[in-house]
């Protein structure tokens, strides 16, 4: 992402440019475009007709997604000012009935949580990451006030291993942004598997308990996300992940392995490398 590529093909360069800066201001001038919102009457986009992009890119850095490569590997916030001005506009839509439908980005969770060095480093791995969820937590509880605004969904997933590092937005998000059931993403549960994807579900226990207790009563629940088929996924790990998942309910679907250009899986499913 960060550099010029060229790689050599039969007395030819394949170019790669490295990724364009963009930055708060860019978004908030995009974001305040005049769309229309007009949807096809039969478009599959219709439920996602009022909500509102908090952010860019992701810092989450798992090997099977692309997300990264086309959005950016640390987190562009739109300002508070500008996304509140948006949630405004939403309430004169004729069409609007006060119900916002998403309310997020990649991972709805990283929102503010730019990095002012930009070093080119993971952003998940660095200490100076603010994982308060502080301006966040700011923004959610000054969008839902404004008038015209009865209910906020948070229907983008959430990494619930940086969401433990604040039990105040697990409560927020508790108390007023879901719509029964929050989706969550542990792709696996085979501690191989998970290195191979660069992911880690050690809290994951702590996250289902957390969010059982504090949701006791409401009618809440989880919904999971699963990858099968991942490199390193073989009999023996599935047969790991079949007895997690006896444990469990709610699954909300499989997901088969695709892989998509130019990712860390991609290329170990291709070469059979690590
Ligand atoms: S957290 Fe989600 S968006 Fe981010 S890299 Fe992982 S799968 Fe992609």
């Amino acid at each position: 992402n960060y550099k010029n590529q060229a790689q050599e093909y039969k007395n030819n360069y394949v170019l790669q440019y490295r990724y364009p800066d963009y930055t708060t201001e860019d978004l908030d001038w995009i974001y305040s475009l005049g769309y229309t919102r007009k949807l096809h009457p039969h478009s599959p986009l219709k439920m996602a007709k009022f909500s509102v992009v908090t952010h860019r890119g992701c810092i989450g850095g798992c090997n099977f997604c692309s997300i990264a490569l086309h959005q950016g590997d640390e987190i562009i916030s739109r300002s508070e000012a500008n996304i509140l001005k948006e949630t405004k506009g939403l309430t004169k839509h004729p069409d609007f009935k006060g119900y916002i439908d998403d309310f997020g980005g990649p991972s709805a969770n990283m929102y503010g949580m730019d990095c002012e060095k930009r070093c080119g480093e993971s952003c998940w791995r660095c200490t100076d990451l603010d994982r308060s969820h502080r301006r966040l937590i700011s923004l959610l509880r000054k969008a839902r006030a404004i008038p015209g605004v009865k209910k906020i969904f948070v229907r983008s997933g959430i990494r619930y291993d940086l969401a433990l590092d604040s039990e105040e937005y697990i409560k927020e998000l508790s108390e007023h942004h879901i719509s029964g059931t929050l989706k969550i993403a542990p792709e696996h549960f085979s501690g191989e598997v998970l290195r191979l994807m660069n992911k880690d579900n050690s809290r994951f226990d702590k996250f289902v308990d957390l969010f059982n207790s504090l949701n006791k009563g409401k009618k809440q629940t989880l919904r999971y996300y699963i990858m099968i088929g991942h490199p390193g996924d073989d009999e023996g790990q599935v047969k790991l992940l079949g007895e997690k998942l006896a444990r469990l309910r709610n699954i909300e679907h499989f997901q088969l392995f695709t892989p998509t250009p130019m990712t860390v899986s991609s290329c170990m499913y291709w070469t059979g490398l690590n």
